[in-house]
């Protein structure tokens, strides 16, 4: 019998390789190796409706292993792949069992970024990546009484909203001068950081964080300005890591994750990689790392094609969404670059778009509470239209039928 096509990592993106290639024929043997104890889940909800209660874990569930086993895909979970031998196209488990293969595809996902700092161990100062993270988190909320998040990101920022919704008192202390920095324009940075006051969160720009208080227990955070705040549960969200060690290990290109082409392929074009472990190569020669779902999903579908010899680059626009309270925004494209902002609906109404241009070239939208503006911009920005920016403004212009 011929080797499998074995994919490491078991979630958004091993999943979507997988029931890639038998949509694209592939009738081979196929098997999925991921090191959690759970068949692939969805962590989107993970800081919002799974943590607020609003979820339970078995809709967290994307694929069980049998509905996998009925289309010949085997699962196999709480088994972590330690090395990978390219030249003799095999690899080694972490119990020492040899795996040989035919074709591999890396999806090994990203860990929380975590902070090196004094008290960094103590019990209450939590990070979230897994099912199990979020538990711990909203148990943590739950016993509470005054919640610090370090990192005003869109997970930390979600924490905020989850804490702020159960009662809880809220510090979120950021580092830089705007919450959102790296993923967001101000326009959007500041309708948050209003979002969140008025939610009560107590929210502290160029916060740098340098210990944590407490002696069985978190009691405190520090930071540099010397002030100390009281809290009894710390999140830390700052980020990823992208776990590229074993990529790294078998001597593939590695920069910020591993190295990708549009098609997926890593520098061996014989093993592919999707999702959170990579950096994609862009046509300028830059390297982009993107943390979503859909990105996730579209390298996937890449990389499925790449293995059964195929070309199919990921062109798409990149989209992500997030949900704090009654506000969920949503952002298609990439808006680094623009030089033009327009403006559609009222930011005060919490119902409004941001679009972004470069020179009379739509490059991205941010919607809030305006899902079917969002849909129009992918649209557009897919089939390369823009509207004018009187277009953009009038809410009485049909995007959709532009995108036509
Ligand atoms: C709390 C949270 C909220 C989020 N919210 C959003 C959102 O609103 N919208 C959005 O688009 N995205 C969101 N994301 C990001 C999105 O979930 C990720 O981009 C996506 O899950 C990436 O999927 P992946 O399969 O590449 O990686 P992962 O989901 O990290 O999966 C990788 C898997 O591989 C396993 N693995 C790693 N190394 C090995 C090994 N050596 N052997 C075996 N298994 C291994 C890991 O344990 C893990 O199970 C969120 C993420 C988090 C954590």
């Amino acid at each position: 019998m011929n080797a499998p096509i074995i994919i490491v990592g078991a979630a958004q993106a091993g999943l979507q390789v997988a029931e890639q290639l038998r949509a694209d024929g592939y009738d081979g043997a196929l098997t999925l190796i991921g090191d959690e104890p759970h068949p692939p889940y969805q962590r989107p909800p993970l800081s919002k409706a799974f943590l607020t209660g609003e979820m339970t874990e078995d809709r967290l569930v994307l694929r069980g292993k049998d509905l996998l086993a009925g289309k010949g895909i085997d699962l196999v979970t709480g088994t972590r792949v330690a090395a990978i031998d390219r030249a003799a196209r095999h690899l080694t488990l972490a119990d020492g069992a040899r795996l040989a293969w035919s074709g591999l595809a890396l999806a090994t996902g990203a860990r929380p970024r975590a902070l090196a700092i004094p008290g960094a161990g103590l019990p209450g100062v939590v990070l979230l990546r897994t099912i199990e993270d979020s538990r711990r988190v909203a148990q943590g909320i739950a016993a509470a009484r005054r919640v610090a998040v370090v990192g005003g990101g869109f997970i930390g920022l979600e924490i905020a909203a989850a804490a702020r919704k159960a009662g809880r008192d809220v510090v979120l202390l950021e580092a830089l001068d705007r919450l959102l920095a790296r993923t967001s324009t101000p326009v959007i940075s500041k309708f948050f950081f209003e979002l969140h006051k008025e939610h009560g969160v107590d929210i502290r720009l160029g916060a740098q964080v340098t210990g944590f208080s407490g002696d069985t227990h978190v009691s405190g955070v520090t930071t540099a300005d010397g002030a100390t705040h009281a809290a009894d549960l710390v999140v830390v969200g700052i980020g990823i890591v992208p776990n590229a060690e074993l990529a790294a290990g078998c001597g593939l290109a590695c920069e910020r994750g591993i190295v990708v082409d549009a098609c997926s392929r890593t520098s061996d074009p014989a093993i592919v990689a999707a999702g959170d472990c990579t950096a994609r190569r862009t046509d300028e020669g830059t390297l982009l790392r993107l943390e979503s779902v859909q990105n996730a999903i579209e390298q996937a579908k890449s990389a499925a094609a790449a293995l059964l010899g195929k070309e199919r680059p990921f062109v798409a626009a990149p989209w992500f969404w997030s949900d704090q309270y009654d506000v969920r925004l949503q952002m298609a494209g990439l808006s680094a670059g623009h030089d033009r902002t327009v403006l559609r609906g009222a930011i005060a109404d919490r119902r409004f778009s941001v679009f972004y241009f470069r020179g009379d070239r739509l490059v991205a939208v941010d919607s809030v509470n305006r899902a079917p503006d969002h849909i129009a911009a992918r649209k557009l920005i897919d089939a390369g239209r823009s509207p004018t920016f009187a277009q953009a403004a009038d809410e009485a212009c049909a995007l959709a039928a532009l995108a036509k």
